[in-house]
């Protein structure tokens, strides 16, 4: 049976700063999203707050799932619930093997009494690796670390296919990959289409779907979603950047901050709440 992730009216702040400004967006299993914007809008913030990252701060709109408020759980209950995030700058863990990390991953997922098969892990792991055209020796080298950008992008898309989460979030997935490496998470990007899986692909190149077949483009400007299409919105971005839409819509560029990426740390942890 089909899930969807309706948010409605979605207010974010971040350090009492209003970042998304009443965000509207539906995704159902079966149908792969894109959100293309100019840097700053809140693209990241959306993903961030979808998967439930302590500093961004709901201050207004709803976040279901299946009917069932996101907005009252843990990161690592949305995470159970089947949503996954690809973060713009994935983390190094030190001493954590990838697969190791990979595994507990998926053993969270299950009952306590289910355990899952080793042989069928190791199986299902070499073959993404390879799928991936990723280095053999990486299950074994600790998370992230002393990866390449691109090896860490293609990291998250490893977790991903060994998750088989039902919605994945793909902030900026295209950011550090090369062109063969851009065709070859998109390609297994576009293989996880299927009946349980839905996406939202942050992007703000066209380049990366030229391989994923997206069934809605959304533009996101000053912490809105401006304007829904279909794929023929991407050409026209490709073709004519977004000053046209500015214009469309009245917006000044001052209106756009353009302040330096703040690079996030993990979604899981909150140094408010730790060691209490
Ligand atoms: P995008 O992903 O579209 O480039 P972001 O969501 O990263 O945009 O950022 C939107 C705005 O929110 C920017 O002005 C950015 O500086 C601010 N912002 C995002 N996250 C944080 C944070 N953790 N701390 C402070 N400001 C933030
Ligand atoms: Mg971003």
């Amino acid at each position: 049976m089909s899930k969807t992730l309706e948010i409605k009216d979605l207010h974010v702040n971040v350090e009492d700063k209003e970042i998304l400004k009443g965000i509207n967006l539906t995704i159902k299993t079966g149908e792969v999203h894109a959100i293309m914007g100019p840097n700053g809008t809140g693209k990241s913030t959306l993903a961030s707050t979808i998967m439930g990252h302590f500093k961004y701060q709901v201050t207004k709109g709803t976040m279901e799932l299946d009917g069932e408020n996101l907005l009252d759980m843990t990161v690592d209950e949305r995470s159970r619930k089947g949503i996954f995030l690809a973060m713009q700058y994935p983390n190094e863990i030190s001493g954590v093997t990838n697969s190791d990390f990979i595994k507990t991953a998926m053993q969270a997922r299950l009952g306590s009494d289910e355990h899952i098969s080793l042989f069928k892990f190791i199986k299902e792991m070499d073959k993404a690796v390879s799928d991936l055209k990723m280095r053999s020796d990486l299950p074994h080298r600790y998370l992230n670390e002393g990866f390449s950008g691109g090896e860490k992008k293609r990291n998250e898309i490893l977790q991903m296919k060994m998750l088989k989460p039902n919605f994945a979030i793909l902030d900026e997935i295209d950011s550090g990959l090369d062109v063969d490496a851009l065709r070859i998470v998109g390609e297994n990007i576009n293989n996880m289409r299927g009946e349980d899986f839905g996406a939202l692909v942050i992007t703000h190149y066209e380049r990366l779907l030229d391989y994923i077949d997206v069934d809605y483009v959304h533009i996101m400007m000053n912490g809105q979603i401006v304007r829904t299409g279909g794929k023929e919105l991407i050409a026209k971005i490709d073709a004519l950047g977004y000053d046209w839409l500015k214009e469309e819509l009245g917006l000044e560029d001052e209106e756009f901050d353009n302040r330096q990426h703040v690079v996030l740390g993990s979604c899981a942890r909150n140094p408010k709440t730790e060691n209490k």
